[in-house]
């Protein structure tokens, strides 16, 4: 072979069997480009015809999936990114609760540190009296509206932008107070929990690119101050 084809037909590297097919249809593509020297390189994305970006590649790359409306509301929100971190994995019945820690024998208990029944994300957020105090202060009555899930509370509850920021800033702050008992054995009263709600979304109103939310977000929080 060397002394038919010499020592670079040994040499090349050999492209597998989908990287072969793969140069053979970019070779076909590129067989009807005609290139304009004259003319400056352009880069875009085919599906947009603008720069490609990675919004447009996740966008493309996930295209076949179902969108969950009442799930984008997560994302669509004044709250912090930390804040809808959060709220995602209670979203999808993924935060680290008693219930679930012990179903993954990383816990001796799935009891609620408050109650006497299961800690579920559902229970933890929703149902457990310590939870439903804070939803009460601030006139949710969850219990009479029917409320036992998140897809139920999203849909009453999350109807725009700034009740989407009042109900992530209460989810947060209810988590917050179960983590102070849990890991710092400190039993956060009500009215500092609330106080520290009303604190949060007073400096998240400043995140609004809208005024009228900032304003409609304030509000709120003045309806909850006293005078
Ligand atoms: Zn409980």
């Amino acid at each position: 072979m060397v002394l038919t084809q010499g020592i670079h037909g040994l040499l090349q590297p050999r492209l597998s069997r989908v990287a072969q097919v793969e140069l053979t249809e970019l070779t076909t593509e590129l067989s009807s480009v005609v290139l304009c020297h004259d003319t400056p390189d352009k880069r875009v994305c085919r599906l947009t015809n603008k720069m490609l970006s990675n919004k447009d590649f996740y966008s493309n790359a996930f295209r076949h999936l179902h969108t969950q409306d009442l799930a984008a509301k997560v994302w669509r929100s004044a709250a912090p990114l930390k804040c809808k971190i959060f709220s995602w994995p209670a979203w999808k019945r993924r935060l680290p609760t008693n219930e679930r820690r012990f179903r993954h024998r990383l816990a001796d208990s799935g009891l609620c540190p408050s109650c006497p029944l299961e800690e579920d994300v559902d229970h933890l957020l929703l149902t457990c009296p310590r939870a439903r105090e804070i939803w009460q202060f601030f006139n949710f009555d969850l219990g009479a509206r029917g409320i036992a899930g998140f897809p139920a509370l999203f849909t009453n509850c999350c109807r725009n932008l700034e009740e989407t920021t009042v109900v992530t800033a209460i989810l947060w702050n209810i988590w917050k107070r179960r983590n102070s008992l849990v890991f710092n054995n400190q039993d956060e009263p009500l009215m500092m929990v609330t106080r520290r709600c009303l604190a949060d979304l007073r400096l998240w109103a400043h995140r609004c690119t809208v005024p009228t939310s900032a304003s409609m977000i304030t509000n709120w929080v003045f309806s909850f101050e006293p005078p």
